[in-house]
């Protein structure tokens, strides 16, 4: 039943790597798997890779990567710490939308990874890994605010790229990130409940939404 979790990892990215299944596979440099710890309990999810994202083979290492990492930080946690990927593994041209077709044939990846390291929680960023969980949401409303996926947590949070146009949502997120320790510890103790054989652990206020 134990799972070779980097292995599997190192298995799909280099999938990606040649993968054809769409249009973006024609645009890219280098396509982008997506990077971390493969033993983590925390996801981060983004939208597609950008200019330096394409150039580098890694995620969130443009401007909105540096704005990531601070944020990391105020939840205790480094980008050591946890696995960050996006919702379509190759850079759209010139930074347009990922459309949905192409987000359809690279959900076989992020599926896969997600299965892989089994999260606790999986932080979205921006609104293309928000749908994903919570179609025709206003991230405006939703956002920090977790919310179950059987026995995980998804977190919907602000793209950083958001908060470097505007500036004025940057407490929003910071507060957001903040929170995110007090999630976590919420998921391993019901973890935690289960493995102790607890049939039924008592629902809380942090489960709801
Ligand atoms: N924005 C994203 O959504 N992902 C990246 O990897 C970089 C910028
Ligand atoms: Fe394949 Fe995803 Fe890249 Fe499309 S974006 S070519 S599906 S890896």
């Amino acid at each position: 039943m134990s799972v070779d979790v980097p292995a599997t990892l190192e298995a799909i990215a280099e999938e990606v790597k040649v993968c054809t299944d769409c249009e973006l596979c024609r645009g890219r440099t280098h396509a982008v798997p997506g990077v971390g710890d493969p033993n983590t309990r925390v996801m981060l999810i983004g939208e597609g890779p950008g200019f330096n994202e394409d150039k580098q083979g890694l995620p969130f290492v443009g401007q909105s990567g540096k704005l990531l990492s601070e944020l990391l930080s105020h939840a205790g946690l480094t980008r050591e710490d946890v696995f960050i990927t996006n919702v379509v593994k190759c850079r759209p041209p010139g930074n347009r939308d990922p459309l949905p077709d192409e987000i359809a044939a690279c959900s076989n990846y992020l599926d896969r990874q997600i299965e892989a390291i089994n999260p606790d929680v999986i932080v979205t960023l921006g609104r293309f890994s928000m749908s994903r969980w919570f179609p025709g949401e206003r991230i405006s409303q939703v956002h920090g605010k977790p919310r179950r996926s059987g026995e995980r947590m998804i977190v919907p949070m602000y793209h950083p790229a958001a908060a470097l146009h505007q500036r004025a949502i940057l407490p929003d997120i910071q507060a957001d990130f903040r929170q995110l320790p007090v999630h976590l510890a919420k998921v391993a103790e019901e973890r935690a409940e289960r493995e102790k054989g607890d049939p039924d652990p008592e629902p809380t206020q942090a489960t709801l939404f």
